[in-house]
């Protein structure tokens, strides 16, 4: 993997991004050993103090080192506040700093999928490809695999408070679940994770590392891709390469002889669309960008779930907060870490997971809560001095829609990110129904003995109007921006369900930017899944 000094040899696949789906695409793409493939990551090596250390997860958002740090838009329906908008800028992308919980949705998000003019999308097609590079702790059956790279385990932490949060669900009506991967996902459970014996598994560790010796695969980060290189063919034009800065090199420019693959992230990909002239003709304009293609979808059609973090103080009992607040508590965590890898080290943020219905006229559920044994006032603050948990809610499937759009031409600048939460009355009426939801798990029986008091925002806070205010000053990201280059065959799509770019030859998008929408849980499984079944259509396509 060291950088090489000469490129000049072509390739036959150039994959940009190596994320969730980048690595798992060079590994099988390289299975091949007639064909060369290049992966080429803007960001370094993972081999960073925090990113194999689950709780690093806090250390490595908003910095620098393994993070894009791009600024949301002020938003009106966050009161005008703007969101730090982590995405990973490491070998691994996101999956080095995500919170690792491996969620695949419901049936019904593929279903829509395919009902959308994506034949082959449907749930019962894309199933295999979930279980195919899955490694699941408890073996194979009907829904889950075992041969596979991707490890999914348990999680190796318990809370009193959050088994008393489990039964207060219990009695609201949210049935305890053993695994949220077997249906419409139900039911209250704690989240399975991406971790192999309590370290963090990113997709470098779990599908690139293992084949980096492949001669015919080569992979190199701090290589910054610019500008996708377009000619003109008999029938339009064709993606035949990309001008790229790689640090310490004077490379410039790299062939591919087959196929372009973009996999840079919801974020990345339609800004490196629109930066090479294929997006909203008049975007383009406005910053000089010639045009090479007018597709009006690259960088609309932005989704993401907002997190409304409702905090309750408790009592009786300790939290994450009393530990990492004293100097022999963090002493404890670090060594029942180092000897056990057990611990509050090991932890995803979210541990606890619950899904429901908001409302009856939902079919399958529409709210999911992660819940933690600690509380915040922001991501990067310190914890609070009193003991306290979080049992934020998200509506799965918001109805609001926002946009990337480049601010000029130049890849090194950020693109405006703009979400548009809660701008839809369906989302705002979500989320005070989601907030009143969680207030009666927080009173019911199982929970009294921890006398829980909120808060944020504050029990006084009832009507529609101030919970619809307070969900905008309380939520934020879960970090889940898709639907940018969305598959489909309508006027706004990017790719058709190939996901092959509408009007451009040799050029796919592979990455969660392509999901038309979004799925009803955490996307890192889903975006795998999207690599794995796009390797399958690359690979038919050789022979
Ligand atoms: C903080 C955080 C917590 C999350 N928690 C969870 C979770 O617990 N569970 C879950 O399911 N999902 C979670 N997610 C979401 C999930 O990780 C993402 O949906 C998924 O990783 C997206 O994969 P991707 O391949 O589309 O993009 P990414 O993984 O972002 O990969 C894109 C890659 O492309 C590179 N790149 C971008 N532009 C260029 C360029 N011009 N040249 C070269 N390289 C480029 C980037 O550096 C990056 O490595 C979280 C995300 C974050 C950020």
């Amino acid at each position: 993997m060291s950088q090489p000094s000469s490129l000049s040899e072509h390739f036959d696949y150039i994959i940009i991004g190596a994320g969730s789906a980048g690595c798992l695409l060079a590994n099988r793409l390289s299975a091949n050993p007639d064909v060369n493939v290049l992966l080429l990551e803007a960001g370094k090596k993972d081999n960073y103090f925090w990113i194999p250390i689950p709780i690093g997860y806090l250390f490595t958002i908003n910095n620098p080192r393994t993070d894009w740090c791009y600024k949301t838009q002020p938003d009106p329906g966050l009161n005008g506040r703007s969101l730090n908008y982590a995405r990973g800028k490491v070998l691994g992308g996101c999956s080095s700093i995500n919170a690792m919980i491996y969620m695949r949705g419901q049936p019904r998000d593929y279903n829509e999928w395919a009902s959308l003019g994506n034949p082959g999308w449907d749930f019962n097609s894309v199933l295999p490809y979930f279980k195919k590079s899955e490694n699941y702790i408890h073996g194979a059956d009907d829904v889950h695999g075992d041969q596979g790279e991707l490890r999914i385990e348990e999680r190796r932490v318990n809370w009193e408070i959050l088994e008393a949060w489990r039964d207060a669900a219990e009695q609201t009506g949210i049935p305890k679940v053993a695994d949220f991967n077997r249906g419409d996902n139900f039911g209250n459970s704690y989240f399975q994770v991406n971790q192999h014996n309590g370290v963090r598994q990113n997709t470098n560790k779990a599908f690139l590392k293992p084949v980096r010796h492949r001669p015919n695969l080569t992979v190199i980060t701090e290589a910054h891709v610019k500008k996708l290189i377009l000619e003109k063919t008999d029938k339009g034009k064709r993606a035949t390469g990309v001008e790229l800065h790689i640090k310490g090199s004077a490379v410039s420019k790299i062939n591919a002889r087959r196929e372009v693959i973009l996999s840079a992230g919801s974020i990345g990909s339609p800004q490196l669309l629109q930066v090479s002239g294929i997006g909203p003709a008049k975007l383009l304009q406005k910053y000089q960008v010639p045009l090479q293609h007018h597709l009006p979808g690259v960088g609309a059609n932005l989704q993401d779930h907002l997190q409304i973090r409702m905090m309750f103080k408790v009592h009786n009992t300790v939290t994450m907060n009393q530990r990492a607040n004293s100097l022999l508590g963090k002493a404890r965590m670090g060594l029942e870490y180092l000897l056990f890898r057990s611990g509050p080290l090991t932890m995803a943020p979210s541990q606890l997971g619950a899904f429901a219905r908001s409302d009856d006229s939902y079919e399958t559920p529409n709210i999911e809560w992660h819940v933690q044994p600690l509380s915040l006032d922001k991501f990067g603050e310190p914890l609070h001095s009193f003991p306290a948990i979080t049992p934020s809610v998200c509506n799965l499937r918001p109805t609001s829609r926002g946009h990337v759009h480049i601010l000029s031409p130049d890849m090194n600048n950020q693109p405006e990110i703009k979400l548009n939460y809660l701008s839809t009355a369906e989302d705002q009426k979500v989320a005070a129904d989601s907030m009143r939801f969680t207030r009666r798990i927080m009173s019911a029986d199982a929970l009294r003995p921890y006398q829980p008091e909120e808060w944020r925002p504050g029990s006084s806070i009832e009507s529609d109007e101030n919970l619809i205010k307070a969900a905008g000053d309380l939520g934020t990201t879960i970090f889940h921006p898709v639907g940018t280059c969305k598959m489909g065959n309508d006027e706004y799509a990017v790719v058709d369900e190939q996901l092959r770019v509408h009007g451009i030859e040799g050029l796919r998008i592979i990455d969660a930017s392509i999901m038309p929408t979004i799925t009803s849980g955490n996307t890192n499984a889903p975006t795998i899944m999207i690599a794995e079944k796009a390797a399958d259509m690359i690979i038919k396509c050789q022979n």
